[in-house]
């Protein structure tokens, strides 16, 4: 097979025209179904031996916003000019290698209309909440209160729950 072209390659960061059949690319139930396995088998087996696993689409997602949260968190205050492009260009380049294709594929087009807003913490974990309230909304899950943000990444709950 012919080595794919140099250009293609820089450019072409996964199409939804190409489906994807990555492990990063369904819900484990979805995934272990084209396996031809079943859940009940695939538990009851994870009793004898708990093994840490590759993650699967779900997995995947909350260890991503979780970092990506948690990372809007603890930016500064006040970043530089240069802190401010390099937050701003490493979300674009998130968008390009994150291993759903088609998550990050909505995530290129999203940036493209709306850019990371990188002036100071309190901006970039109000827009990242958004971000993340944008695709609850598409997959139909509820939204997050944005005002409760520093709570839950970086403060912990005021009932004191978090210790
Ligand atoms: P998650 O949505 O992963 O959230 C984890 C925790 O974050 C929640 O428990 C809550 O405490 C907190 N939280 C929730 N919303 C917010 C918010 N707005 N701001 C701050 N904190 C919040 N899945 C798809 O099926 N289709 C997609 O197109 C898709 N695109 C994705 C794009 C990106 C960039 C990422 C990182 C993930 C994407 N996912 C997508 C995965 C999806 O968003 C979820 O991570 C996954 O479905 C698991 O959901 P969850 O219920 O465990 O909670």
């Amino acid at each position: 097979m012919a080595a794919p072209r140099e250009d293609t390659e820089q450019t072409d960061y996964g199409s939804a025209t190409k489906p994807c059949t990555a492990r990063t690319c369904f819900d484990f139930a979805t995934f272990m179904k084209m396996q031809g396995k079943t859940i009940e088998k695939k538990m009851e087996k994870n009793k004898t031996k708990q093994k840490e696993c590759p993650l699967d689409k779900d997995s995947l997602g909350r260890n991503t916003w979780s970092f990506l949260h948690t990372m809007a968190a603890y930016y500064p205050e006040k970043p530089t000019e240069t802190q401010q492009k390099d937050m701003s260009n490493f979300i674009h380049l998130f968008s390009k290698f994150f291993p759903c294709d088609y998550c990050a594929e909505d995530l290129r087009k999203e940036l493209k209309t709306n850019k990371p807003e990188t002036a100071s913490r309190e901006e970039l974990s109000q827009w990242m909440c958004r971000l993340h309230n944008k695709v609850n909304k598409r997959i139909g899950k509820p939204e997050f209160d944005c005002s409760l943000v520093d709570e839950r990444w970086r403060d912990g709950w005021k009932d004191g729950s978090c210790g």
